[in-house]
């Protein structure tokens, strides 16, 4: 059998039988896209956009080839601000009526903690939808406090500051006291309570304080030393009881409102968040009984996102749902707090990842493939070639259904042999060539072979992996994937379209810095396996003459702030997507916000681009005037160097 009669009848076995569902399960886009994201019936990937809309769908293929035929270049941003209002609300609504079914007596006050996402249009849209639920901002530094003083205006919601202070923080905080913001002042290191006291003894200004208790239970997850006896911030158990007692003897023991704590984020175990809740209840419990007037508990974030749709305690997964969270958060306070006869606190949370996570994707195009085979060389029989040559021929010709597990180890033999024979100068480059070429093809033989059988020996499972490709796609993992490479996040990478159609090839991404890091080798799992992180991820051949679209997705949080700006490539184009029912396609582009240029990045270096210019100029002038360059060309180059200079810095 032919090595074509083989692909052919492998393609007529399994892609006949591929459907929609078979791609589900390749690449779980219902278990992670949290009721937003699915695989349409057509193939191609769908948003819903609105939780509470259920039939507003919009096609990400039209949106990409709206974009497309706007001339905006990818990669881009696609930012769906109403997926961010739908977070908003389903957090609120759903404390809101687990508070009303529990019969709890305090209201849900959540904050949103800028440091996941600080970008303007987010701050503005989470206000925006949070307005009628009361829901504020949480700022980690000066400059999120200063921004939150900006766009918090909603009297009535809570602005939490954590984060290490200075003087000039708590100024800004009674800044915001003064003009009636509910500022609350969240102590995280004893002396910022001597400070503060001074200052606003000074000032006047009658603070709100926030006591953020160091925790003993500890969180699980990437993130759990946030929390312990070597968590970095908080008070000790010894050190609340001094600022109690220090705020009693400064005649402001009626500041101290509200208890916080934050076990880490990304929380993946449902246990971690009851066990602090139960910690943290008694210790508000008992401080209240002692006389503290406590009305607020912020339990921090660590609201989990699934990213990699395993419901597991996988480091990139978790393994409860919101509703789980809140009622584990609500009935918990509840149960202390009726037990040890206190009245329930308001309720704070600062979650920021499950916020955001969701609203923003990356979308970029597969422009190349890098195969272990690369191109390949002639083989026919040359006089008086090597053995080693002649005998790898045989076993390709010679293979069949039979034979093929032994001709795996016997090509691996012959490879290795020649490359011991090339090292003693026995083997020429063009007999090299022609063991790779030949090794390569017969590998993939035996692949096709093998997949056929019902049963593979084991040492031949490796060889799909050993025959993946590398997917080269325009974008930078330092910008746009950040959590990737630094700390080994799983992100769903998944085709815009073709859903339809059986992603023949396995592949990891590389993307186009010249750094191997610069990849993405970490993928969604293998239910079969148990491995909950697979190195590859299957993708569709390529097409001549069409583009192949691919979205890294759940990169709302964090990462969308994260980017770096590693081999000078810089933001990214971003559209924002606003649903809209009398649309034919159900959506518009409300804005187009344009990505670094070659300029703006090289600006941001201290470079100044029209010095460097005219020095290239100066440099063709010079050509001209040596005869080497007609002056019409000159006058070429240069328009050519300035145009780049304005022009996108990723491929085009
Ligand atoms: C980072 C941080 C958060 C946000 O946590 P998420 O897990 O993203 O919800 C909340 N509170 C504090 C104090 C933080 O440092």
């Amino acid at each position: 059998m032919s090595r074509d009669d083989l692909a052919i009848q492998e393609l007529a076995n399994t892609s006949a039988a591929w459907t929609i569902d078979d791609a589900e399960k390749t690449y779980r886009v219902n278990r992670w896209g949290n009721g937003y994201f699915a695989i349409g019936e057509q193939g191609d990937l769908q948003v819903t956009p609105r939780y509470d809309q259920p039939n507003l769908k919009i096609n990400l293929r039209e949106i990409v080839d709206e974009m497309v035929t706007e001339g905006i270049e990818f990669p881009a941003v696609i930012r769906f601000h109403d997926i961010l209002r739908s977070q908003v609300e389903r957090l609120n609504r759903t404390f809101r009526s687990t508070i009303e079914e529990a019969d709890y007596e305090g209201r849900y006050m959540g904050v949103f903690p800028v440091k996941v996402n600080q970008m303007r249009e987010v701050i503005e849209e989470i206000v925006d939808a949070g307005t009628r639920f009361d829901y504020g901002l949480e700022a980690g530094s000066k400059p999120e406090l200063i921004a939150a003083l900006a766009y918090n205006t909603n009297k009535n919601s809570l602005t939490i500051l954590n984060g290490y202070k200075d003087e000039e923080y708590l100024r800004l905080a009674l800044l915001g006291l003064k003009i009636n913001r509910n500022m609350v002042i969240v102590v995280e290191k004893f002396s910022e309570l001597t400070m503060l006291i001074k200052l606003s003894k000074q000032l006047g200004v009658k603070p709100i304080i926030g006591l953020r208790v160091k925790m003993m239970v500890k969180g699980r997850g990437k993130w759990e030393s946030s929390s312990g006896e070597r968590a970095k911030f908080g008070l000790s158990i010894a050190e609340i009881l001094n600022a109690v007692t220090l705020l009693e003897q400064e005649g402001m023991a009626d500041t101290i409102k509200l208890l916080h704590f934050h076990i880490g984020s990304q929380l993946t175990d449902i246990r971690a968040i009851k066990e602090a809740v139960q910690e943290a209840s008694l210790v508000y419990s008992r401080l209240v009984k002692q006389g503290v007037p406590l009305e607020y508990v912020d339990v921090g974030g660590g609201l989990a996102v699934d990213y990699d749709g395993s419901q597991s305690t996988n480091d990139s997964s978790c393994n409860y749902g919101l509703e789980e969270y809140i009622a584990d958060i609500v009935y918990g306070f509840k149960q202390s707090c009726d037990l040890a006869g206190v009245a329930h606190p308001h309720l704070v949370s600062e979650s920021g990842r499950a916020m955001t996570a969701h609203h923003s994707c990356v979308v970029t195009k597969v422009i190349g493939e890098i195969h272990p085979r690369g191109a390949e060389y002639s083989t026919r029989k040359a006089t008086g070639e090597h053995i080693i040559v002649t005998n790898l021929r045989d076993i390709e010709t010679g293979l069949n259904q039979d034979n093929y597990q032994e001709a795996f180890n016997d090509i691996a033999q012959l490879k290795e042999q020649a490359m011991q024979a090339f090292k003693l100068d026995v083997l020429s480059l063009e007999e090299m060539a022609k063991v790779e070429t030949i090794y390569w093809r017969t590998l993939e033989t035996i692949d096709v072979l093998a997949q056929q059988q019902e049963f593979v020996p084991e040492e031949l499972k490796e060889i799909p992996e050993m025959l993946s490709s590398q997917y080269l796609a325009n974008f930078s993992v330092f910008q746009s994937a950040a959590d990737s490479w630094a700390i080994d996040q799983v992100l769903p990478i998944v085709p815009i379209s073709r859903h339809q159609e059986k992603p023949t090839k396995l592949c990891s991404l590389v993307d186009i810095t010249c750094d191997s890091d610069g990849k993405i080798d970490k993928f969604i799992g293998d239910e079969a396996t148990g491995n909950p992180v697979a190195s590859n991820v299957p993708l569709h051949s390529l097409n001549k003459d069409e583009d192949y679209f691919i979205g890294i997705f759940l990169t709302g949080a964090y990462q969308d702030v994260m980017g770096d700006m590693h081999n000078l490539f810089g933001r990214l184009n971003e559209v924002h997507i606003v649903s809209y029912d009398d649309d034919p396609k159900d959506f518009y582009i409300e804005e187009v916000v344009k990505g670094s240029s070659v300029k703006g990045v090289l600006s941001t270096m201290q470079y100044t681009p029209e010095i460097m210019a005219q020095a290239i100029k100066k440099e063709i002038d010079k050509q001209i005037q040596r005869g080497q360059i007609k002056p019409r060309e000159g006058v070429n180059w240069i328009d050519f160097y300035e145009y780049c200079l304005d022009g996108y810095t990723y491929l085009k």
